[in-house]
């Protein structure tokens, strides 16, 4: 049996020079927590989620001068920007002139009545439109009729349907709910009944912990079905925290390599050596590193080396001493005080 994840194949769409859908990897998105208008934080924030793997960011428009500031903030970015538009059209169509990727509306706060200049202003300048239906913003009265599952994709599928009577189809969708099962169960009926990219994410999932395993599951599910094509992992926490989160839930299921996978571990009664220090050093050390490679870190000799065999490079610990070990194989012994250093030789 193929133990590889396999996916669904969407219609492929541009972001900038970013592909979304069609064989293009599944990308990392987060979204600024700073004003946007304030050009020096905005563009800091980009740099710094960029520099850990971001794909695609998210700045809030909720001014006329938001969404100037993208003309400044497009000068200096390194990857696409999406503006995040909520009830005023005039944003949207300023963000588009200003040089944003692409927009995000959400159907449950966006006058459908001005929906068709938007359309227009995104085709003549070849940028993308996200609909971003949210369950919690729902159309009172679509809810009330469908419910919230059902509701999610009925909402997206109507604003699909405006936009492809305008000749529109640089569209990607997302149906997100603050219930995972919600969520999976909106995205899965989605993905049956259109072929545009989607934007997976459990929407106001939390802080980091119960946020990183709300969105885990929620969107890991999804991917496991073969679903989705962007990710944002939202957490009440740093963006930098969000993309760390979305490249580990990629990395994890073998749908993206990048950086170092750290496998470790739960210690038991055989542990000999401080592993979770160790760990923790080792994960440091290894932040900065691009190339993919796996490093696992295990409490003792007997079952270490063996159970992480499927790692680049790896700990075993014994009293006062450790193995270093590849692919299964130990290659040295080494004092405690020691394994570090060694191992990163
Ligand atoms: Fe226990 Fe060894 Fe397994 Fe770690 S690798 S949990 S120390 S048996």
């Amino acid at each position: 049996m193929n133990n590889h994840v396999g996916r669904k194949k969407t219609k492929l769409i541009k972001l900038g020079t970013l592909g979304i859908g069609g064989d293009s990897p599944v990308s990392v998105q987060t979204m600024t927590n700073t004003k946007t208008e304030d050009t020096d934080s905005t563009i800091a924030q980009i740099n710094a989620v960029a520099s850990m793997g971001c794909d695609i960011i998210r700045v809030t428009v909720a001014t006329c001068e938001a969404a100037k500031a993208i003309k400044m903030i497009k000068e200096t970015a390194t990857i696409p920007i999406v503006a995040d538009i909520h009830f005023t059209s005039e944003f949207a169509i300023a963000s588009i002139e200003n040089g944003a990727d692409g927009i995000r509306i959400n159907p449950g706060n966006f006058p459908v009545k001005d929906l068709n200049n938007v359309i227009d202003a995104a085709k003549y300048n070849s940028k993308i439109i996200r609909i971003g239906v949210n369950a919690g913003s729902l159309n009172i009265n679509i809810r009330k009729r469908y419910g919230n599952i059902d509701g999610l994709v009925i909402s997206a599928l109507n604003y699909i349907k405006i936009m492809e009577a305008r000749n529109f189809h640089n569209i990607k969708i997302s149906v997100k709910s603050s219930s995972i099962i919600e969520t999976v169960l909106a995205y899965r009926g989605i993905s049956e009944k259109m072929n545009y990219p989607l934007h997976l994410g459990v929407t106001e999932a939390g802080t980091l912990i119960t946020g990183v395993i709300k969105s885990s599951i929620g969107i890991g599910s999804l991917l496991l079905d073969g679903i989705g094509d962007t990710i944002r992992v939202s957490l009440t926490a740093d963006p930098i925290e969000e993309v760390k989160a979305g490249l580990t839930i990629l990395k994890s299921l073998g749908l993206r390599q990048f950086g170092a996978e750290i496998i470790s571990c739960p210690t038991c009664g055989r542990t000999d050596l401080d592993i979770e220090g160790l760990t923790k050093t080792i994960e440091k050390m290894l932040r900065d590193v691009k190339t993919p490679v796996k490093v696992a870190v295990m409490g003792c000799i007997v079952n270490g080396p063996g159970e992480a065999r499927q790692a680049d490079y790896g700990i075993a610990g014994e009293k006062g001493m450790g193995v270093i070990f590849k692919k299964g194989k130990i290659i040295k012994k080494v004092d405690e005080a020691n394994i570090i250093n060694v191992f990163f030789e």
